[in-house]
């Protein structure tokens, strides 16, 4: 057996990831820890746990565990991961990874000279709606890419209210938390990295201390340009992506969701096209490829360095939205 320890007893562990490692063939969750014991056990009795800790150090300590899932709040990454790392574990670790630019880089150094697998949870990429407009793209199906549009305005549910709009030291706010999935997805699309953007920030009304709303304007290598929208207050929009080529626009609706869901269309002088989805569970998908890359075979879908890029991009859009200008993305070496 592959045994998981969850540091982190937090919503997506529950909801998501427990269900998902248990998925994947020969893969169990030993062990959870919070910072609460009392909390920890809870956790382990609801989700059938076999061990409960009060901290990383016990739960890094249990011989059981060969994987660690990090999902605490954001600004407790980079502890679990150094730590994970010099205890020769494996690591996956949940989005952003780290609050700054030189903690993230720090963490998957760590993993890489420990010579254990890090993985990124962004989600997205691993939709098979995303795969499959990544393929029209790469075969050419909408020509030259002139422009994409990223509509990822949400509402943030009531119990979520919680450290992501009220507290920037957990790395609160719409662009660490949303945006920095949508960094991810145009790079896994375009298969490219952007250079700079320019972006605006808003505090509408559910946040304090933090952003809750954001759109930016990234400028890609090939020059195609890319709009985000992104926000906590817009019950109403749903999510979408279009593509837009000098032969063709691909249009998907709903398809900015953690669900199996979404459709995608083509349209070029040909007429319009419903692409045929085969949907699959994202996070089933993810952890079959990271099951691969421990026993040896290629790479997670995301990888830390992944991570990195993507936190990148993110701090950019603050940077920008701060300093009203224009920002070069930093990317570590
Ligand atoms: P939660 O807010 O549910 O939990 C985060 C931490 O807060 C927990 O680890 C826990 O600390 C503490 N906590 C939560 N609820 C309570 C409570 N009632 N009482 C005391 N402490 C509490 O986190 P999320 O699931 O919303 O997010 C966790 C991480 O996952 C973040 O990094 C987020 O960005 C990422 N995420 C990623 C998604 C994806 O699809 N990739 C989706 C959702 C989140 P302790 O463990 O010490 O008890």
């Amino acid at each position: 057996t592959v045994g998981w320890g969850f540091i982190g007893t937090s919503n997506i562990a529950k909801q998501w990831m427990a269900a998902a490692v248990r998925h994947q063939p020969g893969h169990e969750v030993v062990a959870i820890m919070s910072h609460s014991l009392s909390r920890a056990q809870m956790y382990a009795q609801d989700l059938k746990i076999a061990n409960a800790y009060d901290s990383f150090t016990a739960l890094l300590a249990d011989p059981a565990v060969e994987v660690v899932y990090i999902s605490n709040t954001n600004e407790q990454h980079k502890p679990a991961v150094l730590a994970a790392a010099k205890a020769g574990k494996h690591v996956f670790c949940e989005k952003p990874l780290a609050l700054n630019l030189a903690d993230a880089a720090e963490m998957v150094s760590a993993c890489k000279q420990a010579g254990v697998v890090m993985a990124t949870n962004h989600h997205l990429r691993n939709a098979a709606t995303h795969q499959a407009i990544r393929a029209e793209i790469a075969a050419g199906t909408v020509g030259q890419v002139i422009g994409v549009r990223i509509f990822h305005a949400i509402h943030l549910p009531q119990p979520l209210q919680t450290w992501r709009v009220n507290d920037p030291k957990a790395g609160g706010g719409v662009v660490l938390d949303v945006a920095v999935h949508d960094a991810d997805v145009i790079r896994y699309l375009l298969a490219e990295d952007p250079v700079d953007v320019m972006a605006y920030a808003q505090t509408g009304g559910m946040a304090s201390a933090v952003e809750d709303g954001a759109m930016t304007i990234l400028q890609m290598p090939s020059g195609a340009l890319v709009q985000t929208h992104e926000s906590f207050m817009v019950p109403y929009a749903g999510t979408g992506l279009e593509v837009h080529g000098t032969k063709g626009s691909i249009v998907a609706r709903d398809i900015l969701t953690q669900r199996p869901a979404g459709t995608v269309e083509v349209i070029t002088e040909t007429g319009r096209r419903q692409l045929d989805i085969q949907h699959h569970n994202l996070y089933h998908y993810s952890l079959a490829q990271f099951a691969q890359a421990i026993a040896g075979n290629g790479q997670p879908a995301v990888t830390g360095e992944d991570g990195l890029k993507s936190l990148a991009i993110a701090l950019a859009m603050l940077q920008s939205a701060e300093q009203g200008q224009r920002v070069t993305i930093d990317y570590p070496a």
